[in-house]
C-alpha cells in the first residue's frame, strides 16, 4: 500500500541519486528506504536508469571489462 509520505520521498530520489539533497534530507530519506521496501526498489531502479544514461554518455571511455565466464 502506497502512503503519501512514499510520494514526497519519491519525489526527492532524483537529487538523492545526483547527490543535491542536504545531509539531514539524506538520512530522512534512508531512513525511510530502511523501512519501505517498494520505495527501496524504486531507488534500485531509478539508480540503474541513472546509470545507464551515465555509461551511454560516455560510451567512448573504456568501461570496467570482466573477461571473467560470466554466465
Ligand atoms: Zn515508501
Amino acid at each position: 500500500m502506497k502512503k503519501i509520505e512514499c510520494d514526497i520521498y519519491r519525489d526527492l530520489f532524483p537529487n538523492y541519486i545526483k547527490d543535491k539533497i542536504s545531509d539531514t534530507t539524506k538520512k530522512f530519506v534512508d531512513n525511510h528506504l530502511n523501512e519501505c521496501t517498494s520505495c527501496k526498489s524504486i531507488m534500485i531502479t531509478l539508480i540503474c536508469i541513472i546509470n545507464s544514461l551515465i555509461i551511454k554518455s560516455t560510451s567512448y571511455y573504456p568501461i570496467k571489462n570482466n573477461h571473467s565466464t560470466f554466465g
